[in-house]
This record gives C-alpha cells, structure tokens and sequence, in this order.
C-alpha cells in the first residue's frame, strides 16, 4: 500500500546520467543528475579544485560532493536494494537574509508490504524497499532532492554568502557547507522526518483505511507525560511538538549510543528533539534539539563540523540495518593504528594526476608506531605527510587526529573507527601550503 506525498516529481528520464556512488560491498546508493541543459550538476562555468574536491567545473564539484554523500551512507547502512536519489540544483527562493538551501524526502511512503515490521505503519519508500528486499516501484526513485543555485549565481542572496563545495577541509567564511547540507536532507530521505501534521497532530491518512503511524513518529516520547506519540490523541501530539526539553527519542539504539553526549540528553538516555514553541514547520521535531553537544549532523541549522555519533543510531532504531564496519588491513598504502581501531588511507592530487599515498621507511622499517604514520606521494624516500591519531579517552573522552603536511599538492586523509564505521576527513586543496588539522573531538570513546 501506498501513499502519494506533499512534492510530487517531474522526472526527465530522458535525459538522465545514473552515477553510482562507490559501493563498498554496501548498500548502492545512486544519483541519478534530473538537471537538463547546461545549469546546476551540468553547470560548464571553470573552477579551481577545492579541498577534497577535485572538480574543475562548477557542476562536477557539486556532483562530487552528492556521490561523495552518498558514499557515506552506503558505507553506514546495509540493504540488498538499490536507492536511486533524484537529484537536481534549481534557483530556489533567497533573499539578503533569508533562503530556502534545498530539500530532501522520501518520494512515497509505504505500509503492509511483504516483511513489514508493524502493520498499518507507513515507512518511507527506500526503509520499505530495503525491508521488503524488494523495490516496492522500480520506476520511481526512492528519494529526492534539490538545492539552491542562487547562492552561487546571484550575489545579493544571502549577502554574498555561497555553497563551499569543499570536503573535509578548512571552514571557508562567507560560506556554507554543502557536503554536510546533502548529507543531512539524505538522512531525511532515509527516513529522518515524521509525516504527522504537526500543526494539528493529526496522523496522515491512511490509503484507504483510517489514519496511520509512522515509523519515526513511534520513538517520540514527551518526557512530561511519559506518554509516546503512537498512543497520543491528536492535541496531546500537537502540543508535544512545541514541548521544549520535553520531547525526547527513545529508540533503544540512540538511548545505548546517547552517553557520548555532554547536553542535550535526559539520564534515561533518551535524547532531547528539536521542539521550539511557536511550532517551526519544517524544522520542529524531525531533527536534534541545538542543545545536543557535541552538534549533530541533523540539527536544524548548520553548526561547523557537526557528528554523526546518534543520526545512523536513530536510523538503525527506524528498521535500517547498520553496514558491520570492516576491519583494518594494514597495506602499503594503509595504516592501522590504536591497536588496529583506526585505519588511515591518504590520496593525493596533481594538476595531472592522482593517487594513492603510501607509507614511509626512511631506512628499511615502516616509519610509523601505533599512533602516527608518514607517507610518501611521489619518491619513497620524500616525506610530504604526518597523520596522528591519540587515546584522549581519560582526558576528552574523544580520539584526537592531527594532521600536517609539507606539501602544496592536494591531498585527502580518510580515518575511519573500524569499531563504529565513523570516518573523519581532512583534505588540502591542490596549489595551497598544506593545512593542519588538530581534531579534538574527531571520534567518541571507548
Ligand atoms: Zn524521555
Ligand atoms: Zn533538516
């Protein structure tokens, strides 16, 4: 069973390019480009490649960063179907102090479907698919989404204020992030959003029965009354939404997860969501209360560098299978360090060319210990990088990395926690001294 959502497509399946995100034995995530001519992903206009952006068009960097986004949640999730994202940049409302950036959701919400988890539950199309393991509608993609070309095209939007299309690099002022603006509203699409009307609480309708749960909208509990939502009448949910403090997630694998957090956390575990009073249409109980610290991926407004320490967590509590990280091997061009926790990969970028860095021997054995690691791009005798990862577990309660390199080429350092499948990157862009990064709360203990 099947229900039509608020936005609808116009699909141009003739002139779509399918790009699969890098699949690494994972779920396939795959970007299908829905702009025609030659605007938004198509967009011709030259550019110099950025940190950890290697793109020399406007629209090639902007695509790199949605397959690079979708990497990411291929390599967090696990599902035997594949997820097509319909994916467009249009000129979208912006005004000098305000724009719409863009959006993401399921394209259709489904319920009763071979292997559903709760009967008369509505679960977006590509959580339903993965369930199922079957595609409930191969002809319509599961997810879509569409940002705003004004803020590169038009100087008054948001005073000048443009997408930095960089990843993992350094904060760039005047700008916003775009690989964690696609990286959030995909977690939309996956499932992060409820379809309760939240200005009345009513549920949405069902099919053709009486109105329906949703799966995400099952978890939320307000702490006041210690009643969740699915056994709420439609006035107690509306005013749950506008219950701040009060209105937690209760999912059992955010609540295991949830001690990594400093505020934004009750002593049950459960986690505090956004749910400011007036209501926030668009923003109110779909995402994280701002409080939560550190800052989280999906918070309602951008944060510089937040984590995903509770987002894959809450999509594991939704039905998602979490991808089982794999271990680290070590290689010539892979290093493992903390006892084997952390693998570090570094890649490289000419003008001309790219590559894999590898790690150094100064004089015969492999010059790295079990916290930091020196590689070579071009001569295995030329040191041009240092990688350090440190247990600040009884200081930080984090692992910190730090970074340095003596170079001025590109390059991309990929750590990845082998026991939670979290990756930090940090990356240089091609033609700048190299930055350095000193990460302190780059991953969670223990
Ligand atoms: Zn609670
Ligand atoms: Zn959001």
């Amino acid at each position: 069973m099947k229900r039509a959502v608020a936005h609808p497509l116009a699909l141009a399946f003739s002139f779509m390019l399918l790009l699969a995100a890098l699949p690494a034995g994972a779920t396939t995530i795959t970007i299908m480009n829905a702009n025609t001519g030659l605007v938004g992903f198509n967009d011709p206009t030259p550019v110099a490649p950025v940190a950890g952006n290697a793109g020399t068009t406007l629209g090639q960097q902007r695509l790199n960063i949605f397959i690079a986004a979708a990497a990411y949640w291929s390599n967090r999730l696990a599902s035997s179907v594949n997820i097509t994202v319909h994916a467009q940049m249009v000129p979208l409302t912006c005004a000098s102090t305000s724009a719409l950036l863009g959006s993401a959701g399921p394209t259709d919400f489904w319920s009763d479907f071979t292997n559903a988890p709760l009967p008369a539950t509505w679960y977006p199309s590509a959580l339903a698919n993965t369930l199922a393991a079957a595609d409930q509608d191969t002809g319509t993609p599961e997810i879509a989404a569409q940002f705003n070309t004004q803020l590169d095209n038009v100087p008054t939007c948001l005073g000048g204020i443009h997408w930095d299309y960089s990843i993992g690099g350094v904060a760039v002022p005047h700008t916003l992030p775009f690989y964690q603006t696609v990286l959030h509203e995909l977690a939309h699409g996956l499932g992060f959003l409820t379809v309760v009307d939240l200005t009345t609480g009513a549920l949405a309708q069902g099919q053709t029965g009486p109105p329906q749960d949703d799966v995400f909208e099952l978890f939320l509990e307000d702490h006041s009354t210690g009643k969740t939502w699915g056994t709420m009448t439609n006035l107690e949910r509306k005013t749950s939404a506008k219950d701040t403090g009060d209105l937690h997630w209760t999912g059992p694998h955010v609540v295991a997860a949830s001690s990594v957090l400093s505020a934004g956390r009750h002593p049950s575990g459960h986690v505090r969501m956004y749910a400011p009073s007036p209501l926030e249409l668009g923003s109110s109980v779909a995402h994280w209360d701002t409080v939560l610290t550190p800052d989280e991926l999906l918070e309602p407004f951008a944060t510089l560098n937040p984590k995903d320490e509770l987002t894959t967590h809450l999509l594991n509590d939704i039905g998602w299978t979490l991808q089982t990280p794999a271990p680290c091997v070590e290689g010539a061009d892979a290093a493992c360090l903390q006892s084997g926790r952390f693998e570090v990969k570094v890649t490289w970028e000419t003008a001309t060319n790219t590559g894999a860095a590898q790690v150094m021997s100064f004089s015969g054995p492999r010059a790295e210990n079990d916290e930091s690691v020196f590689w070579w791009f071009f001569s295995p005798t030329n040191f041009e990088l240092g990688v350090k990862v440190l247990n600040a577990c009884s200081l930080t309660n984090t692992f910190w990395v730090f970074t340095s390199g003596l170079t001025d080429q590109g390059w991309t350092v990929h750590v990845r926690d082998t026991t939670t499948g979290a990756t930090q990157i940090y990356s240089n862009a091609l033609g700048h001294l190299s930055s350095t990064f000193a990460d302190t709360s780059a991953f969670s203990c223990p």
